[in-house]
């Protein structure tokens, strides 16, 4: 079986394939883990979904993830640098000017599907983050939140899957699909050489429609573009994840148009990491100042101190956009043999381990641990947009 993409969730299909038996090989163009997967924030959100498909995925993985970081740390010993894994919970607030009925109407519906959020007052919301505005109007807070070091949660994955036998060839881009004697996909080509296989599996990320088009098959998957901007190291004043409530209605539009909503929190080396904007521009990967200060901005409603801090670095990266915010994995519908394991969006690095145990699961003619249907590439939501034709 062929995997196409070392990112986080090539990395973490391999390994679940490698571990049901499959003799894996990771084809991937460039380096390991040098799309998306090191361009994001690694957050692990249950609380910015609706209920719906793209929950139920986030809340089985919330349970994988914590026995998860414990095998692969014990599998990878001591000198494997820490997934800086931390179950720190989620903040969502309004400010004064924000629209308080519609958070509380969100997070009573998330409840009625299992999801934990507790709502807070200003005040108890200001003892879990004293530096908060104290101009916020009302919060939420979401004890299942976490966060992971993703691009080391990437490497670790894909150490794992090296472990049990995955093959990984690093350079090779995939370029065509082989032909067998019926004309089916028997593997791919790539500038490194032909590897034939019974089963490929497209997860390349924002560039899984193009690899999907020249195997043969369709999907609709576009990038999305985000900034996130990282401050120098500080002392830790911010403990949670903490967003405005702005933000879920940005991760679920449709939008092409610039969209930005704030998303604060601090990481283990002391750096505090603003998100995040969303725009549908292609593979422009050109700086937009414009962007970056209305991001700062933002931030610094949430957190006034912000504003006194100074930006260390600045990047952008491009979320596996699909129509329907929902990932796509199994077979697609017209090409047998083909598989993907794509279209996370903003979620890639939190749902990897759902995805890898769906995609082993059914690959492995076994039932997965939740229903495999609303993620196919066959769902009805998929069909208007599904073409031959080169996505943007
Ligand atoms: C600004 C921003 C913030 C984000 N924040 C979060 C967050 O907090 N939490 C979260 O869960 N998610 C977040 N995400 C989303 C997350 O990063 C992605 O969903 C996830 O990384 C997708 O992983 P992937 O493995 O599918 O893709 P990628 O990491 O892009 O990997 C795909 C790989 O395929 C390779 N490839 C492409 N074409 C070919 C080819 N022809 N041949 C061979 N190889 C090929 C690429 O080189 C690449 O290495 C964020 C994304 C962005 C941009």
């Amino acid at each position: 079986m062929v995997v196409v993409g070392a990112g986080i969730i090539g990395a973490a299909c391999a390994r679940a394939l490698s571990k049901k038996g499959f003799s894996v090989t990771i084809v991937e163009r460039g380096a390991s883990v040098g799309g998306t997967s090191a361009s994001g924030e690694g957050n692990l959100l249950v609380s910015d979904k609706a209920p719906g498909a793209e929950l139920t995925m986030a809340q089985y993985a919330s349970r994988l993830w914590p026995d998860l970081v414990a095998e692969l740390a014990n599998e990878l010993g001591r000198d494997f640098p820490s997934l800086e894994f931390e179950p720190k919970g989620g903040l969502v607030v309004t400010l004064a000017d924000g629209d308080a009925r519609a958070l509380e109407s969100f997070a009573a519906h998330q409840r009625e599907y299992g999801v934990r959020a507790e709502p807070l007052g200003a005040a108890e919301a200001r003892l879990l983050e004293p530096d908060l505005n104290p101009r916020i109007s009302s919060a939420v807070f979401y004890p299942d939140d976490a966060q992971v070091q993703p691009v080391i949660a990437a490497e670790a994955f894909l150490a794992s899957a090296r472990a049990l036998g995955t093959r990984v060839v690093l350079g090779a881009s995939v370029i065509g699909a082989l032909a067998g004697d019926q004309g089916e996909l028997a593997g791919v080509r790539t500038t490194k050489g032909d590897f034939p296989c019974d089963h490929v599996v497209v997860a390349a990320g924002p560039w899984s429609g193009e690899v999907a088009r020249v195997l043969g098959g369709s999907l609709p998957v576009a990038p999305r573009k985000g900034f996130i901007l990282v401050t120098s190291r500080m002392t830790q004043r911010v403990h949670h994840k903490v967003y405005d409530a702005d933000y879920v209605g940005a991760v679920e539009s449709d939008d092409r148009g610039l969209q930005t909503s704030t998303v604060v929190e601090s990481t283990a080396s002391g750096t505090v990491l603003i998100g995040s904007s969303r725009e549908r521009v292609g593979f422009d990967a050109s700086l937009d100042v414009a962007v970056v200060s209305e991001l700062a901005t933002k931030a610094t409603r949430l957190f006034p101190f912000l504003s006194e801090a100074s930006l260390m670095r600045v990047y952008c990266g491009f979320r596996p956009f699909v129509p329907d915010h929902v990932p796509v994995i199994g077979e697609d519908p017209t090409c047998p043999g083909l598989w993907y394991a794509t279209g996370h969006e903003g979620a890639g690095i939190g749902l990897a381990p759902s995805t890898a145990e769906i995609l082993a699961a059914t690959l492995s003619g076994e039932e997965p641990a939740i229903d495999a249907d609303p993620y196919s590439p066959a769902r009805p939501s998929l069909a208007s947009f599904l073409t031959n034709e080169p996505t943007e």
